[in-house]
């Protein structure tokens, strides 16, 4: 049976960003201009999300080391220290000429999207100076040591401790869920460094490199198969000073900017992998006879209106954006609705292949199909970076200011 591979998309609704949008002509003019000189064939837009084992490929590797010489990455960043200072707007017009060429536009993992937001609002001049060419350049790649086996959601509960030895601080624990762990060179952790204080003011965040620095790191396999996350043990892991961000006792508001950073960047260009990922679900609906049920029909166009959604909304955001307003909260109505929406497409993709659903792909380890992999990972984004009952509180409480639970 004929089945469209999700991150190629079909032929049904394709996706390209639209030409009418915000009036950046010249930044415009200058990001087509360096694709058509730089493009690189082999490359795929990809789906939704990555496989939670995606290994980059050469060609990915190639294109990003390509992007970097022609400064593409880290755009948000103040140019000082390699980005170029870009706007939500701005970072939305080079991301959809990438997108209408075709061609991915990567960011470098948790160090970009997650620790620079912290290092930017609380780090110091030097720390600035230190860490965020390291993340550019590659040299430093970075895992986030947040979750322990007692603190997920009720973050503030972690037992980590982190201990004031001369000028380096010494830290002891578990975490866990440690996503890409087994790839990173460093790890940026929140630990408790004064037990005696109120429990989200005795924290401290803290970059640890993790070779020959009593870190363990222990893979957990996840439902599809991939070893995407760990266990993190860290046994008198040492790190100087200098690198606590935010000053000791300080890590809880540092953290808050880790867990809400929100780019906005990619606001017009998301739902694109989503809508790719359903033209190919049509496309093998079509071919296997399953568009004819009057009900998949209409899970399909159920599917078809969330991911307009997603546009429009994103479009909105980037209204604010532009108006300089701060999305806060908002961005939890984001992240509910894209991972609710990607779990029950993952069941509609399982309903329209109907038994062959069941029946694994042959080759070695534990093979799974593009929809299969969607259909269980899919469930894990409905939890990582806040569950969506804890992101249904924040919308309750803070967006729609309905009393606490
Ligand atoms: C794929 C994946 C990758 C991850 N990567 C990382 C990572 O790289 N680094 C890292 O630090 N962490 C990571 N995490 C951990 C993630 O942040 C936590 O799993 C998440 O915050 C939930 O915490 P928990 O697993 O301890 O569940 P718990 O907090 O124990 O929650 C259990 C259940 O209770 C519900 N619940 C909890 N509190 C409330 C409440 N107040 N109101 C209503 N319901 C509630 C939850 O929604 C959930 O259903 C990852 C998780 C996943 C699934």
């Amino acid at each position: 049976m004929k089945r469209q591979d999700p991150a190629k998309g079909g032929t049904a609704g394709d996706g390209g960003a639209d030409d009418a949008r915000p009036p950046e002509d010249e930044l415009r003019s200058e990001v087509r201009a360096w694709i058509a000189a730089n493009r690189l064939e082999g490359l795929s837009p990809g789906g939704a999300h990555e496989p939670y084992d995606h290994e980059q490929t050469e060609a990915e590797r190639e294109w990003v080391d390509r992007l970097r010489l022609g400064r593409w990455l880290c755009l948000s960043w103040p140019r000082a220290y390699g980005g170029r200072g870009l706007d939500g707007v701005r970072c939305a017009v080079v991301n959809e000429e990438f997108a209408r060429a075709g061609l991915p536009r990567p960011h470098l993992g948790m160090g970009e999207t997650l620790l620079a937001p912290a290092v930017l609002a609380y780090g110091t001049e030097e720390q600035r100076a230190r860490v965020l060419p390291r993340i550019l350049s590659g040299e430093d790649v970075y895992c986030q040591g947040f979750s322990e086996p007692d603190a997920g959601s009720d973050l503030a509960g972690l037992a980590t401790v982190g201990v004031v030895d001369g000028d380096e601080v010494v830290v002891t624990g578990q975490k866990v869920w440690t996503s890409g762990a087994q790839h990173a060179t460093m790890i940026f952790a929140l630990c408790r460094t004064d037990p005696d204080a109120p429990r989200h003011r005795g924290l401290s965040y803290v970059l640890l490199p993790m070779a020959d620095n009593g870190i363990d790191v222990r893979p957990l396999r996840q439902m599809a198969g991939a070893r995407g996350f760990n266990q993190v043990f860290l046994t008198g892991a040492r790190a100087p000073l200098d690198n606590v961000i935010g000053g000791l006792g300080n890590g809880w508001r540092v953290a808050m900017t880790t867990l809400g950073a929100e780019r906005g960047g990619n606001a017009t260009t998301q739902h694109l992998g989503y809508q790719r990922e359903l033209a190919a679900l049509i496309d093998t609906a079509r071919a296997n006879g399953r568009s004819a049920d009057p009900v998949v029909r209409q899970r399909l166009a159920d599917a078809a209106i969330h991911v307009r959604l997603m546009e429009y909304a994103g479009l909105r955001l980037l209204g604010s954006l532009s108006n300089g307003e701060d999305p806060g909260p908002a961005a939890s109505i984001d992240k509910l609705f894209w991972s609710e929406y990607h779990r029950r497409f993952g069941e509609l993709a399982m309903d329209v292949l109907g038994v062959a659903a069941t029946v694994r792909p042959d080759g070695p380890g534990y093979p799974v199909d593009p929809y299969q992999r969607i259909f269980l990972e899919s469930r894990a984004r409905t939890i990582a970076r806040g569950s969506s009952e804890v992101q249904r509180n924040v919308i309750a409480e803070r967006v729609l200011g309905l009393p606490r639970a």
